[in-house]
């Protein structure tokens, strides 16, 4: 008997249909012998509605109040969800975030957990209740209703799990697992088994969606055991066999796990990302920071960056932001920064995309980022920008060969095949 988390996503919940389907499968967990903490998103498409709705009302939404309003959408979930099993026969109770209470800080929509009190949770376990938690919401130390970003319920699951030293966190979802690309462009591309947690925190860091990446941070600092399985079988799947589904995220220090793999283990990408360059910059200390010091102070997130070799006592410093923060960090840099450091000009280009390769296997195999720029160069793709960590190499290039270059460096690297 083991105590296990499970996550179910907004497509999961989407329907009353849908809703069943979760209880049976988890009153199926919990009659194989399990302790279940269940944590559901709100139906699907309706975070987005609610934040539509604030957004009618102020464009700009008061973020207090939007989290307010977003975390209404997973309160109604864990009701249904509870009452769901309760008309299986299965006891099951349900908590809101600041029931549990799932403490965060102050800060509105993309707030950070700082502790889980779990007492409550684990006296309603040995009393044999499924217990049902809101995901993506909190409260900070004032008793302020936060939420943990777009997609935070993957976080309260992990960390969840983490709290309570769960054997396994559950994320049941709309794919049956992490992929070694996205096969709707990769029809070839293969569920990956087993992935480490390092290149799981690069594939979501390059663009891959199926995990939070808060969620993949907390896997890895608290060692949680986590898998990403399909909601969407059939809901009475043996419990045998649904354990073993899915992608299963592993820890290093597992030794066998880390020499089966393979070089590379995924292709990912960013389409939604803008490159902006500052042309004729002074080539002295501080110039990189009086740049990047303003779009930090303005909560930009900056990605690949890129300065080349000064020239004449000048250089050019280029980099990459998510297209959203694009007409925000130009505004920036052609008022205050621009009359600060007197370059020439700065110019932009909304029509990028970030294509990652990700593999532990890099660390110990040369000549990896050379078979990448071949395979690139053989279509014809210019690469504009470059950047690398111990296991993954990102370029940056022109957004209309997104699709050709994932297609292209996924056979180069020979991932359709097992
Ligand atoms: N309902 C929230 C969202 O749509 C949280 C989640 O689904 O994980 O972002
Ligand atoms: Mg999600």
């Amino acid at each position: 008997m083991a105590l296990i988390v499970q996550k179910f996503g907004g497509t999961s919940v989407g329907s009353i249909e849908r809703i069943k389907n979760v209880a049976r499968r988890v009153a199926k967990w919990k009659a194989a012998g399990h302790d279940l903490v269940v944590v559901p998103s709100a139906m699907a498409g309706e975070t987005n509605r609610l934040i539509a709705l604030a957004r009618e009302i102020q464009p700009q939404p008061d973020a207090r109040e939007l989290d307010v309003i977003a975390t209404t959408g997973e309160q109604v979930t864990i009701g249904l969800l509870a009452m769901a099993l309760l008309d299986l026969g299965v006891k099951a109770r349900s908590y809101t975030g600041w029931q549990v209470k799932l403490l965060t800080d102050s800060a509105h929509t993309r707030a950070r957990i700082v502790s889980i009190d779990e007492k409550a949770i684990r006296d309603d376990l040995a009393a044999g209740n499924v217990v049902v938690v809101a995901g993506f919401q909190g409260v900070d130390a004032k008793g302020n209703i936060t939420t943990l970003g777009r997609g935070g319920s993957d976080t309260s699951a992990v960390a969840l799990a983490a709290a309570l030293n769960a054997h396994e966190c559950h994320i049941f979802t709309d794919v049956d697992g992490v992929y070694t690309t996205d096969p709707r462009i990769v029809p070839e591309a293969r569920r990956l088994k087993t992935i480490t947690f390092e290149e799981m925190l690069e594939m979501a860091g390059a663009g891959s969606k199926v995990l939070q990446i808060r969620s993949v941070e907390f896997a890895g600092k608290y060692k949680v055991p986590t898998r990403v399985l399909s909601s969407l079988t059939d809901p009475m799947l043996p419990v045998a066999d649904e354990a073993r589904s899915g992608t299963l995220i592993t820890f290093e220090e597992d030794p066998h796990i880390t020499m089966e793999k393979p070089v590379i283990s995924g292709v990912a990408f960013a389409r939604d990302e803008a490159k902006i360059t500052v042309h004729d910059v002074p080539d002295r200390p501080g110039v990189a920071y009086a740049i990047l010091g303003p779009i930090a102070d303005a909560n930009i997130d900056v990605d690949v960056i890129v300065q080349n070799v000064g020239v004449d006592g000048m250089t050019d410093l280029s980099f990459t932001v998510h297209r959203n923060d694009y007409a925000r960090a130009m505004k920036i840099l052609k008022g205050q920064v621009q009359s600060h450091i007197k370059c020439r000009d700065v110019t932009g280009d909304e029509h990028i995309a970030k294509i990652s390769i990700v593999g532990m296997g890099m660390r110990s195999h040369a000549g990896i980022a050379a078979q990448m720029f071949r395979s690139l160069a053989e279509e014809g793709i210019n690469i504009q920008m470059i950047s690398t960590s111990e296991i993954k190499i990102t370029v940056v290039i022109e957004e209309k060969y997104t699709e050709l270059a994932v297609r292209v460096l996924h056979k180069a690297f020979e991932l359709d095949q097992e």
